[in-house]
């Protein structure tokens, strides 16, 4: 087990730390991801783009079939607990008006309504160019397509069944090819300009696991003495590795250890038709991992930080606008998004951005950073599954919000005042939301393999 004092590597706090701040902030995160209309529907174009990386024809990706084969008895089972069922989207969809319409008419209906109690002034959102600062390919970028309007609450990110070579090829992808080796990437004309290879800042990732090891290693050294210094907290080497490249690697397993958590917290038993939690996923997914454990949480901190960064710019002072005519709930919107900024600032420091990108090969490493995090999101387009590509495609754009808003903007400088689209706002809410419910069921976990070991 985890000792609670134990610090969070890389970020400024303890896991006891960050549970009691998520304790505080969690219920005013559910109240404005689940009780808004703004912060509860999400723009995404799922179903026009196709993976850039490889050929969806090929069985490897963006067919469900290749899921469904490696599940046992999937004949077996009745087919709404199927993969491909699960991973369907629910509840209506709503068309994107295009940018030539909303010039034109900008109070227009959504085509094909989200439901008469969406206030639409609340999810409708104008198009703005994406911004060379962008982490995250913006949900824009197709010609074809603007994406639809879905509902997140009627869509929750849980089990779909979506596993098997289709699965493994994404993560491997995000891993491996598109993180450090990109150079030796096979398709890597696909990925236009971000693909070229940075010179000297080209990495191995090979060394990056391997300095995962070792902090891992460090890691549990001072959960068995938490008083033991820790440099990567002051932003000094560790070890071969930078501080950049391990926050990189720790983003992306946090997130793959965050849906982890929710698949096995939100389990489906397709043979009892039960939704429960099932200890087994998460012992064999995480709990015998406390590396992807501390990354998840290294994740929250970096989230709480851009969130409580972000909060004096959503302020009334500010004048941003949630619900474009209608004042009410505009207001309401606001009061909601500041009691979540507010609690997610009472911890100062979690995580001192200011260090990454200063010291040694740091400041040539940040747009390798940005367009490997772009690619990473790219490569959601490979994800054979609508419910996980959704999830997929706005946690990676939550990330590249967060990251935007803590390497891009400086608060101390006055002009630079981040213009965020709608859609990045609320992929960053609902990625913290994410992580709140995954650390909530991970202590959940903990005490029931507690529970297991004191009954054996
Ligand atoms: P995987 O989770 O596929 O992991 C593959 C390998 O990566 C592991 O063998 C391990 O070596 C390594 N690994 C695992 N976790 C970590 C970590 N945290 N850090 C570092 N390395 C790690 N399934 C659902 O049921 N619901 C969803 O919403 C869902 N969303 C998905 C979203 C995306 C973007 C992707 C790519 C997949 C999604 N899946 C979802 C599938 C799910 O993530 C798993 O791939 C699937 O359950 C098969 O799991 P697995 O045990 O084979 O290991």
């Amino acid at each position: 087990a985890i000792s609670p004092k134990a610090i969070v590597s890389d970020a400024c706090a303890s896991y006891s730390t960050l549970e009691r701040l998520n304790r505080n902030v969690k219920p005013a995160l559910d109240d404005l991801t689940q009780t808004t209309d703004f912060f509860s529907h999400y723009r995404v174009n799922l179903f026009h783009k196709k993976c850039p990386f490889w050929d969806d024809g090929n069985g490897m990706c963006g067919n469900i079939a290749c899921a469904v084969e490696t599940l046992d008895n999937e004949d077996d089972i009745p087919p709404v607990w199927r993969a491909s069922e699960l991973g369907k989207l629910e509840g209506p969809r709503a068309r994107h008006p295009g940018k030539t319409v909303q010039k034109e008419e900008p109070q227009r209906p959504l085509r094909g309504g989200l439901g008469a109690d969406v206030g639409e002034s609340c999810v409708v959102e104008y198009d703005d160019e994406c911004d060379e600062r962008d982490y995250c390919v913006p949900e824009d970028e197709s010609a074809t397509s603007k994406g639809d309007y879905v509902s997140l609450l009627r869509n929750p990110e849980r089990f779909t069944g979506y596993t098997g070579v289709g699965a493994k090829q994404v993560w491997d992808a995000i891993y491996r090819e598109n993180c450090f080796q990109r150079s030796s990437f096979p398709h890597s004309a696909a990925l236009g300009h971000d693909t070229a290879a940075k010179g000297p800042a080209a990495m191995d990732f090979r060394a990056v696991i391997e300095a995962a090891g070792r902090q891992q290693a460090l890691e549990q050294q001072r959960q068995q003495n938490p008083l033991t210094p820790f440099v990567a907290q002051t932003g000094l080497e560790l070890e071969d590795e930078c501080l950049e490249k391990r926050v990189f690697y720790r983003v992306i397993s946090g997130m793959h250890a965050s849906i982890s958590t929710h698949l096995c917290w939100d389990f489906l038993n397709q043979t009892t038709g039960q939704w429960q939690p099932n200890l087994d996923c998460y012992v064999s997914r995480l709990h015998k991992f406390p590396d992807r454990i501390s990354n998840l949480y290294f994740n929250y901190a970096l989230v709480t930080r851009a969130v409580a960064k972000l909060g004096p710019y959503l302020s009334e002072q500010q004048d941003y606008t949630f619900c474009l005519g209608d004042a009410a709930q505009d207001a309401e919107t606001r009061t909601k998004v500041l009691a979540v900024t507010e609690k997610a600032a009472s911890v100062p420091q979690i995580f001192d951005e200011s260090l990454m990108f200063k010291n040694g090969e740091g400041p040539s490493l940040k747009e390798d950073f940005r367009n490997r995090f772009r690619n990473v999101s790219r490569l959601m387009d490979c994800v054979g599954c609508d419910k996980c590509r959704l999830w997929g495609k706005l946690q990676t754009a939550g990330y590249g919000t967060a990251l935007k808003v803590l390497f891009e903007f400086d608060n101390n400088v006055k002009p630079q005042v981040p213009v965020l689209k709608r859609t990045e706002l609320v992929a960053l809410f609902n990625t913290y939301a994410r992580l709140s419910s995954s650390m909530e069921a991970i202590q959940k976990f903990r005490d029931m393999v507690m529970q297991a070991e004191a009954a054996e």
